[in-house]
């Protein structure tokens, strides 16, 4: 094996072996871990598949338990021997986040920090791309694509195109999307980031464009976002909900602010599938503890898990699909993005983008071993 790869297998499964904040009783997160295991008749579900609202709701308890604490969990002991040596030399201090402000700030903080690097090599969409042929060299366009394809996979169609006029984009970013449907449905958009940097960004970027009648941007929180029910006729969440501690929580406000009729479109990070009663192995559950502690993620779900909430919240028209090929040649080519001269000035600088640039290597491990996939679920909320 090579050495490389022998440190970064004897990191993720020293992390693995953690105790898991999420399986245990005693632990505020207990309830929000990474088992949560798909309803049984899903079990060989399709990569593309449809279901109409069931008449009674997914049993909750094949889904992470909404949060009533906002405290977060206690650091886990010392440990000794080999694995505590392994602790003291990791370069990636293993964090667990909870569900309350300790998350937000650091994603806030994250965001804030590296943001500009971002833009800089990728311009203003903070997203994977869509690959039809997998050799597209054109990065930006395959982000384009992605938000073509989302629409179109959610059945937004030449027809339905007029129907869109009041959209919210949740975790917004720089406002890549918001300016890009905005424009596409000539759209009254409202953007959410919990970035302060990002939302200044965004608004400067929209001024820029001349679309700041149309486009509108402000710090809020998805779980609590500041606008009445019934609002929007497209509720937009393009790689935002893997920062959700709270899935059920953040499906239900989706579906509040969502106009009846309206569609809601969620593309975001999901672990496998799994079994009924199935557990992530102890190497999938520290490979996600290091991208969670780098990337400031809680735990991830399965589309099977968001696919229930869909369902729990009435959603109609729920349909999910596993673009895990389509997005393949993004991470490498990101990967590649970081060699050139500013990036790498950039590295040498901060240690937010260093830790940020050596989690790709893992969402590439969690790719390739099929533990990643990259989801979309998408619904409509009844008339
Ligand atoms: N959708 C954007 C950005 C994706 S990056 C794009 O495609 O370009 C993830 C975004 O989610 C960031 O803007 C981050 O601030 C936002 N985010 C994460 N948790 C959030 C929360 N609880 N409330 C609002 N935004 C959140």
């Amino acid at each position: 094996m090579n050495p490389a790869a022998l440190i970064l297998t004897c990191l993720v499964l020293a992390h693995g072996q953690h105790t898991d904040a999420f399986a245990n009783p005693r632990s505020p997160l207990f309830g929000h871990g990474q088992c949560v295991c798909p309803p049984s008749s899903r079990e060989n579900m399709p990569s593309i598949c449809s279901y109409t609202s069931p008449s009674t709701p997914a049993s909750s308890t094949s889904l992470p338990r909404a949060s009533s604490s906002s405290s977060t969990p206690a650091s886990p002991a010392p440990r000794k021997g080999f694995l505590g040596l392994l602790d003291k030399v990791n370069p990636l201090k293993f964090r667990e986040f909870g569900v309350g402000n300790e998350l937000k700030d650091g994603i806030a903080a994250f965001y804030d920090e590296s943001t500009g690097i971002w833009e800089e090599v990728w311009g203003d969409h903070l997203h994977h791309g869509y690959y039809y042929t997998g050799k597209e060299k054109d990065h930006q366009k395959a982000q384009l694509d992605m938000i073509e394809e989302s629409l179109r996979f959610s059945g937004i169609g030449v027809a339905e195109e007029s129907e869109i006029k009041r959209v919210v984009d949740v975790g917004c970013g720089i406002g890549g999307s918001s300016r890009y449907l905005a424009r596409k449905f000539g759209a009254q958009v409202r953007g959410i980031t919990l970035s302060p940097f990002q939302c200044r960004r965004a608004q400067a970027l929209t001024h820029k464009s001349g679309l700041e009648d149309s486009a509108k941007f402000e710090v809020a929180d998805a779980l609590a976002m500041p606008f009445s029910e019934k609002s929007f006729d497209l509720v937009w969440s393009m790689e935002s909900g893997e920062h959700m501690p709270d899935k059920r929580r953040f499906v239900k406000e989706l579906v509040r602010v969502a106009a009846p009729g309206g569609r809601v479109i969620i593309v975001t990070w999901c672990h496998r599938n799994l079994k009924p009663e199935e557990r992530l192995t102890r190497f999938e559950r520290g490979l996600l503890k290091l991208i969670n502690s780098i990337y400031f993620l809680p735990p991830w779900v399965s589309m099977d898990a968001y696919v229930a909430l869909a369902q729990e919240e009435g959603l109609t028209e729920i349909k999910t699909a596993d673009w895990t090929r389509q997005v393949k040649p993004f991470w490498p080519a990101v990967l590649r993005s970081c060699l050139n001269l500013k990036s790498i000035k950039v590295l040498l600088t901060s240690s937010t983008v260093r830790k940020g640039a050596l989690a790709i290597l893992y969402m590439m491990l969690g790719y390739s071993t099929g533990l990643i996939r990259f989801g979309v679920i998408t619904g409509r909320k009844p008339k």
